[in-house]
């Protein structure tokens, strides 16, 4: 493990290097985790424009950042960002950068108080941390593989259970319980189960409602491996034959979910691939029901670079995991979400969840 962490680390000195940045003080904890294998709830970490690192943490992680941490040196200290920038500053580090994305205006007054102090400058790094995180390494995607086949299976071992008389709650219930038996770390986030009308709110939360016969049921989750996050969604129906609009709605977002897959590739512009996945939708007059981007990048977080979206400015490349997740919402009728998350690879697309794409009824 401290291998790849090592290898990141020297990929951030190198952006060091080009930022002319002597060091950089890591602050978000998704980051130290990211650079280090530490995964406590307080800590900071100092990284060096020639790789080498050095980790701060309160007396609660003592034990626990050696175990994870082996090859970074560690303070134990309730003053993390105080005693790491004394410590780049006795190693002759006086351009240091910071995490200006991720930092709270009250530690950004005590570190401004600190630059007059020790006689350094401080420099925010951007996005270049978490631009770091865009293209993932093998240990990443194999980590979200064993998300994504857990929360495959969660719902091949629940989607029978789903039947009239059932209700939102029940079902989130089941995958939440399927998800915590493939992985201690359980659900990435709130499931989102979204019955009969509610299926027009695309992150409505699973409440009582109950299950009827004839009703689209939109399930949206993922399991956490490692910290890394599934995220997959299906719509079924409920008991008998799809209406019209219901069959309408599900052909043209399993059509947009295609298209949308099929334009992935490493050098496919975000705002490309958003494009020939609405474009259907847009066609057959309901592109103002698909209300949101087309998908997004997932690792450490569950939303993270790059955004799939009209707007999008974001870069795929060869090792990026996103998900493929079109929509239609109808105020007052339903809606139907196709999520899968994918990793594009050199030349090809790798599916990393796999459940059936066409409609099933159950129930
Ligand atoms: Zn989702
Ligand atoms: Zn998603």
């Amino acid at each position: 493990m401290p291998a790849h962490h090592e290898a990141r680390r020297r990929r951030l000195a190198t952006a060091l290097s080009e930022a002319e940045l002597d060091a950089v003080l890591v602050t978000h904890l998704l980051n130290v985790r990211y650079l280090s294998g530490f995964t406590g709830s307080a800590g900071a970490l100092l990284v060096f424009a020639g790789g080498d690192a050095v980790i701060a943490t309160d007396r609660r992680y003592e034990i626990q950042v050696v175990q994870e941490s082996p090859d970074v040196e560690a303070i134990i200290s309730r003053e993390e960002n105080d005693v790491l920038t004394q410590r780049a500053r006795e190693r002759g580090a006086a351009r240091l950068g910071f995490e200006d994305l991720h930092i709270s205006v009250a530690d950004w007054s005590k570190l401004s108080e600190l630059e007059a102090s020790v006689d350094a400058q401080w420099h925010p790094v951007l996005d270049r941390l978490d631009g770091l995180r865009r293209v993932k390494d093998e240990v990443e995607i194999k980590a979200l593989r064993r998300a994504c086949q857990i929360s495959n299976d969660a719902l091949e071992a629940v989607y029978t259970r789903i039947q009239p008389g059932v209700t939102e709650l029940d079902v989130a219930r089941w995958i939440d319980d399927a998800l915590r038996d493939g992985t201690p770390e359980g659900p990435g986030f709130d499931t989102i189960v979204a019955a009969g009308e509610w299926g027009a709110v695309p992150h409505h939360q699973p409440s009582g409602y109950v299950i009827a016969a004839g009703d689209f049921v939109t399930i949206d989750f993922g399991a956490k491996v490692d910290g890394y996050h599934a995220d997959m969604a299906r719509t079924l129906l409920v008991g008998g034959e799809p209406n019209e609009w219901q069959k309408t709605l599900y052909d043209l977002v399993q059509t947009a979910q295609a298209a949308g897959l099929d334009a992935l590739s490493p050098t496919a512009s975000p705002q490309e691939v958003d494009r020939a996945a609405r474009q259907p939708i847009e066609d057959a007059g309901m592109g103002e029901y698909f209300s949101h981007g087309l998908g997004h990048g997932v690792g450490l977080q569950i939303h993270e670079a790059p955004f799939l979206g009209a707007s999008s400015t974001d870069k795929l490349d060869v090792g990026v995991p996103v998900t493929v997740e079109p929509g239609i919402y109808v105020p007052g009728q339903g809606g139907v979400r196709i999520e899968d998350t994918v990793v594009v690879h050199e030349d090809h697309v790798e599916r990393l969840t796999t459940f059936t794409r066409d409609l099933l009824t159950v129930g």
